[in-house]
């Protein structure tokens, strides 16, 4: 992952200037999340799981074990 710096706006695209070392105005970072997860696969889940390797027989990233 590449390191990312915040600007000092939020990166929701809002344009709320938001604290030092902050990506996001409060509660922004799950709004944005999900409108990207909308955008890309249409808030069908079973596409995304499956982009990234989960699905049946592999868990999913909150219930995989160490
Ligand atoms: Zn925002």
């Amino acid at each position: 992952m590449p390191r990312l710096i915040p600007t000092g706006t939020c990166w929701c695209g809002c344009g709320t200037e938001v604290g030092i070392g902050s990506f996001f105005a409060r509660g922004h970072d799950k709004i944005a999340e999900a409108a990207l997860l909308v955008t890309e696969y249409g808030s069908f889940v079973p596409q995304l799981l499956h982009k990234h390797g989960y699905g049946p027989g592999h868990g999913t990233p909150s219930l995989r074990l160490p």
